[in-house]
């Protein structure tokens, strides 16, 4: 695992000072880190009753839909507003400062389906939180919601109370 954390480069002070910006984009660059993180993530779903594979916009989707293609499962969007063509369901959550917001096809789960999120990080927790409540209301089951990478000391684990939570990389500190 060191030698995976050891492909995520960290840049100091973006998008605002203060935050250690965890950029997987060196990861996802370097064919064998991207495999292995890929497998390692995947391999522990294979025996899990799992529908269809959920990716947060928009690093997890290349996740989620890597995890998806290992798993043989469809993939997923949960995008930003504006961006599906197809009617919505929405969700708005509370940020540090303000709110966001997510949509997802009202289509794209039926009632009772078994559900994988991806994304790469773990912060907050803020963003899963929301998927999490959004696809609850349409009636679906969270299976796990997989990350690439945690950031432990944020606690984002603390807020997600209706969902387990796997995360291949963990940062303490
Ligand atoms: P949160 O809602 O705080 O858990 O934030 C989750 C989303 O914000 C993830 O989809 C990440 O892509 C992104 N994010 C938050 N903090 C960082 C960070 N320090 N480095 C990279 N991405 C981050």
């Amino acid at each position: 695992m060191e030698k995976l954390k050891a492909k995520i480069r960290e840049i100091k002070d973006f998008p605002k000072p203060g935050i250690g910006f965890k950029d997987i984009t060196t990861l996802l660059s370097d064919a064998s880190s991207f495999n292995r993180a890929v497998d390692l993530m995947a391999h522990r779903y294979l025996d899990m009753d799992i529908d269809i594979v959920l990716g947060i916009e928009a690093r997890g989707f290349i996740i989620g839909a890597a995890l998806a293609y290992k798993l043989n499962k469809g993939v997923i969007l949960v995008r930003k507003p504006g961006k599906l063509p197809y009617k919505t369901n929405v969700v708005n959550y509370d940020l540090e400062y303000g709110t966001d917001t997510l949509e997802i096809h009202q289509d794209a789960i039926t009632p009772g389906q078994k559900v994988l999120i991806a994304d790469d990080l773990l912060a907050t927790g803020g963003t899963v939180a929301a998927v999490i409540k959004l696809i609850g209301d349409m009636g679906a089951e969270v299976v796990e919601c997989a990350f690439l990478a945690e950031l432990a000391f944020l606690n984002g684990r603390e807020k997600i109370k209706d969902a387990p939570i796997f995360s291949l990389l963990t940062y303490d500190g």
